[in-house]
């Protein structure tokens, strides 16, 4: 048995942490799941215990998005990337313009992969700064068919504090943030997320998605490609990822008994609090995202002197500390503290950082 008292603070982007009491729950599917005397690996995606599984993640995908019978709620595979092609499939008209902010890397690979199926309009963009901000200024042009943006910027740690107002349909890729604090899920015409951030393993997508839109586009897809063909068959369509729809199911059930959206908002907030006040404070090191869109997920840092990079990683790995190298793109540091980052994990983080200080004052 490996030892679970051993296990160290995940700071990682993606696959990240997910709450232990999950981890021991789904272990425990692994080996006997429902006492149904098979495990969750091996039983049928009829059967009815997992039946019981997609009905109840929907049922809670519901209730903490507080989203009603307009709304259809799809796990489907492909992660976020796939989603990046299959909203402008199956929503995007030939010939018409979708919108578009840019505010990171994924925002740009969403504008690349629109652009195969129709035209795409960059409406704001802050990637000439490195996108060390949210764009706030724009004008959304009210014949395009919707506007897209990326909630969480995972790779340069910014996070929309408040969503554009527009008539025409708001896409939100939430890969980062998905239920990470209450929101207005209603304003969304599609909502779309890779669980491997905030909501369980990799494997499953999950998909929030305005029933009206559905054929928008008046294309003819292949059947996987058809946000239709999932809606009719209640991801059933074919073999759906079993055992990440199980864990996804496991940590939304933990996040409505730590209290839903508006707790684990504050306990966001707090951790956030902590870990930017130390940047701020710290001599050795500078927060890289303006400070009004800092994201409360992911928290990138910069040593001041290059020098100081490789012994602050060593000092983080011993301290039990993992995955807080920064992503190449931006150099540094990013600590990612999602949902299930305990208060403890990230005072050691600050701990280590004022650790490392003092050793180079
Ligand atoms: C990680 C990430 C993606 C890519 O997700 P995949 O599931 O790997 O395709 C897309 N968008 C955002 C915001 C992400 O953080």
């Amino acid at each position: 048995m490996v030892s679970t008292t051993l296990k160290k603070h995940n700071f990682s982007a993606g696959p990240a942490i997910l709450p232990q009491e999950v981890f021991e729950e789904a272990s425990k599917g692994v080996l006997n799941f429902m006492d149904s005397g098979l495990s969750v690996l091996e039983i049928s995606h009829r059967s009815k215990e997992f039946d019981s599984v997609i009905k109840e993640a929907e049922a809670l995908v519901r209730e903490l998005a507080g989203i009603g019978d307009e709304f259809a709620v799809l796990f489907l595979t492909g992660g976020a990337s796939t989603q990046f092609f299959m909203a402008p499939m199956n929503l995007l008209k030939e010939g018409e313009k979708a919108a578009y902010i840019n505010s990171g890397a994924w925002s740009a690979k969403a504008i690349k992969e629109a652009k195969h199926f129709g035209n795409v309009e960059v409406i704001a963009s802050s990637k000439d700064a490195n996108y060390t901000f949210i764009p706030k200024e724009y004008n959304v042009p009210a014949d395009a068919a919707y506007l897209h943006i990326t909630s969480n910027n995972t790779i340069y740690g910014t996070q929309y504090k408040s969503f554009p107002e527009t008539s025409i349909p708001l896409i939100a890729d939430m890969s980062s943030d998905m239920f990470s604090k209450p929101i207005d899920f209603n304003k969304f015409g599609l909502i779309y997320a890779g669980a491997q951030k905030n909501l369980g393993p990799a494997g499953v997508t999950l998909v929030i998605l305005r029933k009206d839109l559905i054929g928008r586009s008046g294309r003819t897809l292949p059947s996987m490609l058809d946000y239709n063909t999932h809606v009719q068959k209640g991801s059933l369509f074919n073999t759906p990822p079993v055992f990440p729809i199980y864990v996804l199911m496991l940590t939304l059930r933990w996040l409505k008994a730590k209290g839903g959206l508006k707790a684990i908002a504050k306990h966001n907030e707090e951790k956030a609090a902590i870990l930017y006040k130390e940047i701020d404070e710290n001599p050795c090191f500078t927060g890289t995202a303006n400070k009004e869109d800092r994201s409360l997920m992911n928290a990138c840092f910069l040593p001041t002197k290059p020098e100081y990079t490789e012994p602050f990683l060593k000092l983080c790995q011993e301290a039990g500390i993992s995955g807080v190298k920064g992503h190449r793109s931006v150099g540094g540091f990013r600590a990612s503290i999602y949902n299930a980052m305990p208060k403890e994990s990230v005072e050691l983080l600050v701990e280590v950082m004022q650790q490392f200080a003092r050793t180079q004052g």
